[in-house]
């Protein structure tokens, strides 16, 4: 998934670019308040993981932004937040949930931890209740990052996972390459003009053609059902 980390210790951030990416989310970075209001007025991101003591202001102050904002603008006043913070103390805790955080961690916290929490920050949001996604005899477990092709363990790079997962969240509606992208590249990353084209050409080959469908010039989608 998208993700913005706003997080002004280069240390902490640098880690979690690393441990996120390693999972295949693609993240951005904010050092200051200011930076990451631009940024998520900009692109469309899927989970904002906020530091409360910010070298321009308080974190809440960027919640409470983000909570105000009217809806359909950027960044969506939905946008999932998990406050991430040294504080520890309930005042501080309970502050934070009033303003619409949705989630809370206290550093220092175990990375699996929070990744298990954006898992399941991503579900609510995305109103699925269950934790697999299933379609066909093509079974996908994102928390365990696996895949099955009719109880077969299929390998993907982490790249088609997430091209995979982002278009069966999707289903059926469809994703423009530029959606897809968006959920997989950093604004600094380099991106080959047909890199969509060769995941989804990856995705097919070891999943079958039925799956991933093309819409020319708009993008591609995942039917409701598999067809009989
Ligand atoms: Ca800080």
């Amino acid at each position: 998934m998208r993700v913005l980390v706003v997080e002004d210790d280069p240390g902490i951030a640098t880690a979690l670019v690393a441990h996120l990416g390693r999972l295949g989310d693609a993240v951005d970075t904010a050092g200051t308040l200011s930076q990451a209001w631009a940024t998520l007025a900009a692109e469309p991101f899927e989970l904002v993981l906020l530091d409360l003591g910010l070298p321009d202001g308080d974190g809440m102050e960027l919640l409470r932004r983000i909570r105000a904002q009217p809806a359909g603008r950027m960044p969506d006043p939905a946008l999932p937040v998990l406050v991430m913070t040294a504080r520890d103390q309930v005042s501080a805790r309970i502050a934070g949930l009033d303003l619409g955080a949705d989630d809370y961690l206290t550093k220092p916290f175990d990375p699996d931890e929070l990744a298990a929490r954006m898992r399941a920050l991503r579900r609510r949001a995305t109103g699925r209740a269950q934790t697999r996604l299933a379609w066909g005899d093509i079974e996908v477990d994102p928390a365990a990052h696996t895949v099955l092709r009719g109880g077969q363990p299929v390998e993907l790079s982490a790249r088609e996972f997430s091209v995979l997962l982002a278009l069966l969240e999707a289903r059926p509606h469809v994703l423009s390459r530029a959606q897809i992208e968006a959920r997989l590249y950093r604004f600094d990353e380099a991106l080959e003009s047909n890199a969509i084209e060769v995941h989804v050409h990856r995705l097919r080959r070891k999943l079958g053609e039925g799956l991933i469908r093309t819409v020319r010039g708009v993008g591609y989608f995942v039917p409701a059902e598999p067809s009989p």
